[in-house]
């Protein structure tokens, strides 16, 4: 069951267990990125080829995404880079002239430093965004197995509205 089956649809999106999803260089085991989607255990939804590990409160299904050494180390890199961003904006936001009320507002932080955060993280993720595009790197959330248990009603945790 720990194979994945594929339909004809995901054959069309060339992609195997052997190359890099995101960049298609030759993948190894040690570099892959495992993705976790959860279900409701009430429907019960199939894992489609993999492995799914029914709970009482989820269903979890876990997808390996075959990965290359040097994507797994930008990914570690990406993370650096949106925290950085975010820490920069925070710090750029708490000097924003916002009415004195405003920097009370919040406990233990000011109105100011969560409108920076929040824009440092957008920022970052847009320039991510852009570079894969710019960089023909794909987004691990878009390898076809993971779209499909998407598409079939899996979703990654922690969703907001959850
Ligand atoms: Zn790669």
């Amino acid at each position: 069951m720990a194979i994945p089956d594929r339909a004809p649809s995901d054959k069309a999106q060339s992609y195997d267990e052997a190359h890099c999803w995101q960049c298609g260089a030759i993948a190894a085991t040690a570099t892959g990125c495992d993705l976790l989607l959860v279900a409701d255990p009430r429907f019960g939804l199939s894992g489609y080829g993999y492995l799914v590990k029914r709970g009482a409160r989820q269903d979890e299904v876990r997808v390996r995404v075959p990965r290359c050494g040097r994507c797994r180390q930008r990914s570690g890199v990406s993370i650096a880079f949106v925290f950085t961003c975010a820490g920069l904006g925070a710090v750029a936001g708490r000097a924003l002239p916002l009415p004195a009320d405003w920097h009370a507002s919040p406990p233990g932080g000011s109105a100011g430093l969560a409108i920076g955060l929040v824009a440092g993280f957008v920022a970052a993720m847009l320039a991510l965004a852009l570079y894969r595009h710019l960089a023909g790197i794909r987004a691990v959330t878009t390898y076809p197995p993971v779209v499909r248990l998407r598409r079939e009603g899996w979703h990654f945790p922690y969703r907001p509205g959850d």
